[in-house]
């Protein structure tokens, strides 16, 4: 036995096609960054976030010409659709009219009456509502005087807030929702959700809000992100990035994979560098070479890229493929063999060559294996 995550157990909501929750792989979500009643530049970017694996998409509908768009939007798309609309029932009530697979609302700033309205028409659609708690839309408790108290009342009263809400919708007869409870702040990320997976078999949509550009954003979300899914909770998840939808894809993948609850099909293993690397322009540039001409491989690969031979065969064994620089001409490994040298502007050249040879080396051995 080796390391193994617990996962909570928690019913399951379809969003779309897609269960999220129960024993399902944890769902990786990206948010369009483009105007909504842009349907060309939206769909370009659904399409990227697709090539990158993603499996629901949610855009932000903050206005009627937006709503107008979802149909042809979701026509076009391949994965589920979220309408996020906050606080404007009527929004939800159309978005929900033009076919979206959930809607996403912060029914505390929603008059109830609509929010009972919004919960009947999902259950007629069979589309799915995430019940979004954030801490900037709750308001702290007067008399509070002492800092960390109110942090710790804030957080109590995210959790209290989503739970009440999911006995609302659970009493309504409507069960297809999850929640999310989100902070910028990462402590009360992790506290909040933890808390709340103790009280409900309700899913959750993890995420850390403005969480800031790339790198502050890939901090935050995978200490937040990475303690929860470590705890086992998490059903979904999405990584806030001040820039491309892509990035979000990528990093969410990068947590899950760290945590081998999800698998990414090409997995480039690169060495960090050090004054050994004998790479032209070093061992990131050969390592981003190698991303580029696997960007759209959709076979299972890991490769190893490693600035010298040093370590190569060790470091090497436990990808497919490896390569390591040296002076002039780098080394190519399948596993931990040495197959040749290679002068290093053709390392990635005679990689790929390799690639192939081991597609059709897997081929052939299937007939075998199925008859096996
Ligand atoms: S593989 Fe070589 S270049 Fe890369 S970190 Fe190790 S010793 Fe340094």
């Amino acid at each position: 036995m080796g390391f193994e995550i617990k996962r909570r157990k928690t019913r399951t909501c379809m969003v779309g096609d897609r269960p999220v929750g129960g024993d399902h792989l944890v769902a990786v979500q990206t948010m369009t960054k483009t105007k909504t009643h842009d349907v060309e530049g939206t769909l370009a970017q659904i399409r990227g976030a697709q090539d990158r694996g993603v499996d629901i998409i949610r855009l932000a509908c903050p206005d009627e010409k937006s709503a107008d768009a979802l149909p042809a939007i979701i026509e076009g798309s391949r994965v589920p659709i979220i309408a996020d609309i906050h606080f404007a029932p009527g929004l939800a009530l159309k978005a929900l009219e033009a076919g979206v697979h959930c809607v996403r609302i912060n029914p505390g700033n929603i008059k109830l009456a609509l929010v009972q309205k919004i919960v009947a028409l999902a259950n007629d659609k069979g589309a799915a509502i995430r019940i979004g708690v954030n801490s900037g839309s709750i308001m702290p408790r007067k008399g509070l005087e002492v800092k960390t108290d109110m942090e710790l009342e804030m957080a109590d009263l995210m959790v209290d807030t989503a739970v009440q809400w999911c006995e609302q919708f659970d009493n309504w007869g409507f069960h297809n929702f999850k929640v999310s409870l989100k902070s910028s702040d990462v402590m009360t990320t992790v506290y909040t959700n933890r808390e709340f997976a103790k009280k409900t078999d309700v899913p959750l949509h993890l995420g850390v809000t403005e969480a800031g550009m790339l790198q502050a954003s890939t901090v935050k979300s995978s200490i937040g992100l990475g303690t929860l899914l470590q705890d086992g909770i998490g059903d979904t998840i999405r990584v806030s990035i001040t820039g491309d939808p892509m990035d979000e894809v990528d990093v969410g993948y990068e947590i899950l994979s760290a945590l081998r609850l999800r698998k990414k099909n090409v997995e480039i293993v690169a060495c960090p560098s050090c004054g050994r690397d004998e790479v032209d322009g070093g061992v990131e540039t050969l390592a981003r070479q190698v991303e580029e001409r696997l960007r759209d491989y959709t076979g299972n690969i890991t490769v190893s890229v490693l600035g010298c031979i040093v370590n190569g065969p060790g470091e090497a064994a436990e990808a497919d493929l490896g390569i390591a620089g040296a002076k002039d001409a780098g080394y190519l490994f399948k596993g931990e063999h040495i197959l040749r040298r290679v002068p290093n502007e053709k390392l990635v050249d005679e990689m790929m060559i390799e690639l192939y040879k081991m597609e059709k080396e897997r081929a052939a051995q299937q007939p075998e294996t199925a008859g096996a």
